[in-house]
């Protein structure tokens, strides 16, 4: 049957963290959103561990931040890492970075049902029509530009939207990711299998660690290891693509040797039990993940999250990069429709932020995988993909952390700054407070607005020692580009 033909500004392809954040950022500008899901939510996803950059950062933007605080997900404070040569497993505190400030150098382990579901309501909640169980079945175009898009609902009723936008946030398995007019290229260096499942009763690390999640090499491969509640853990193992027979036979069996051939997983799974029912019940294969579109968009449509990009389990990048390639896209529609700039400066602009944080994880996973050497040589690494001028750790806490670009949206050092700045407000009101009632040989000196200034000038400095000497107006991250506009949300050209 035929259905509707309706009209929108902007239409959001699939419901994950990648369509929800960007549909939310776009509707808080007063546009008409339509987000279509081919799911019913809540629904089971892979991608669990996420970064201080996207709870903190892009949560706090589209709003969300507080709610997922309150959600009861284990606290991530970084990683312990058995990798590389170095026999003893390291560790890193998302608190290293001087971009990350103290009260948000955490993340969240999630389950990625509940995470999701979190914010696709809140996206609803800030005035999204969202529409579940409809599956996107192509893209209107015409005249070199994509026009909106043809779907069928859960009645298999077919309807289309008409938009000055679309968005492919649809996944992995997007269908209609190549017609942006490219092809997704995928990574000779990134070709690992990963073969996971779900554990209650693992061990957990010494606090104040609990939360952090683990990752262990082995001959094969490495594992991942993530505590999603004090008793529920989700355990991956990613092996090298000559190994794929392995892993073609009974997964069961599959998974319990290669469990059985890495000491600290052995260790830490004694007396646990594999999840048998219910949505972590089955061990699940994922393979050819590592890939990048040649282009993120073309007149009237663009590609976010795992439908444009995605590299490798290793160090949560994932949600990191979809939430982030929501946000650059969602300020360039902004900025289009509200006629501030032209759509092609405007798209450059998200293409390429958007590819250098890709380049920056790319560069550094790939030096990452050299397991001969010790973690000073990875933290020296980051430093050099990033071009950061902090220290090597800090450069490599800064990138793992998701904030290595320096954009203000993500530095979680941004509610710091507020704080601090109405603390020296309150600061200075003390100091009025004071010349009130102070002798009246001192009054003349008190009121002299010279002293506030000076106060003013020392919380700033203040502000400046605790999070670093890169505070300030925003600079273009490209020479002739465009900065965040004060709220985030669109582009402004640089002052
Ligand atoms: P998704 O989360 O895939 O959401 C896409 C949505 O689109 C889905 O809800 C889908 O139902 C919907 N959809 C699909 N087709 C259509 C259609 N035609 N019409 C309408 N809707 C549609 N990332 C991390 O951050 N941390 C990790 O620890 C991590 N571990 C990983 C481990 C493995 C083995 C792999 C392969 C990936 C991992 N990732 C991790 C990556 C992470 O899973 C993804 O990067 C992330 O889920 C991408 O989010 P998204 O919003 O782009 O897409």
């Amino acid at each position: 049957t035929e259905g509707l033909d309706e009209e929108a500004h902007v239409v959001v392809v699939g419901g994950g963290p990648g369509g929800s954040t960007l549909a939310t950022l776009i509707a808080m500008r007063g546009h008409r959103v339509v987000l279509l899901e081919k799911e019913k939510f809540p629904r089971w996803q892979i991608g669990e561990s996420l970064l201080p950059s996207t709870v903190h950062g892009i949560c706090r933007l589209t709003g969300v931040a507080d709610e997922l605080a309150k959600a009861g997900f284990t606290k991530k404070h970084g990683g312990t890492m058995r990798w590389g040569s170095n026999p003893e497993p390291w560790t890193f505190s998302f608190s290293v970075s001087p971009r990350i400030a103290n009260e948000t150098s955490h993340a969240y382990q999630v389950e990625r049902s509940r995470f999701d579901q979190i914010l696709l309501d809140h996206a609803r909640h800030m005035g999204v029509d969202v529409r579940e169980q409809h599956t996107v079945v192509d893209v209107m175009d015409s005249d070199g530009r994509v026009r909106g898009v043809t779907y069928t609902d859960a009645e298999g009723t077919r309807g289309t939207i008409r938009a000055k936008y679309v968005v492919d946030a649809s996944g992995n398995k997007s269908r209609i990711h190549q017609r942006v007019g490219a092809a997704r290229e995928y990574s000779e260096f990134f070709r690992s299998l990963a073969l996971f499942g779900y554990f209650e009763g693992g061990k957990r690390l010494p606090e104040p660690n609990s939360g952090n999640i683990l990752c262990a090499a082995f001959d094969s491969g490495w594992f991942w290891y993530i505590p999603l509640s004090p008793t529920l853990t989700s355990v991956g193992a990613v092996v090298r693509r000559e190994l794929a027979d392995r892993i073609q036979g009974d997964p069961e069996e599959a998974l319990t040797s290669l469990i059985a051939e890495c000491p600290l997983i052995t260790e830490y799974l004694q007396g646990a039990t594999r999840v048998t029912e219910g949505q972590y019940g089955q061990l699940r294969v994922r393979k050819d993940y590592s890939y990048a579109n040649t282009r993120f968009w073309r007149p009237g449509m663009a590609l976010i999250g795992d439908a444009a990009c995605f590299i490798d389990p290793i160090f949560s990048s994932g949600v990191h990069l979809a939430t982030y390639g929501a946000l650059l896209a969602a300020r360039s529609i902004n900025s289009v429709l509200a006629q501030a700039v032209d759509e092609d400066t405007a798209f450059r602009e998200f293409e390429e932020r958007y590819r250098r944080e890709y380049s920056a994880f790319h560069d550094f996973l790939v030096s990452f995988y050299n397991l001969h050497v010790d973690e000073a040589s990875y933290f020296w690494s980051a430093k050099k993909v990033t071009d950061s001028t902090g220290s090597e750790l800090e450069s490599f806490v800064s990138l793992v952390g998701g904030v290595s670009s320096g954009e203000a949206a993500l530095a979680t050092k941004q509610g710091l700054v507020q704080r601090y700045k109405s603390q020296s407000s309150e600061f200075a009101a003390a100091v009025d407070e004071l010349a009130r009632s102070a002798e009246p040989s001192i009054l003349p000196l008190m009121r002299a607005s010279v002293v506030k200034n000076a106060m003013q000038e020392g919380a700033n400095e203040q502000i400046r020692a605790h999070l670093g000497s890169d505070i300030g107006p925003e600079t273009p991250l490209f020479d002739g580009g465009l900065i965040a506009s004060p709220d985030g949300l669109s582009w402004s050209p640089p002052a």
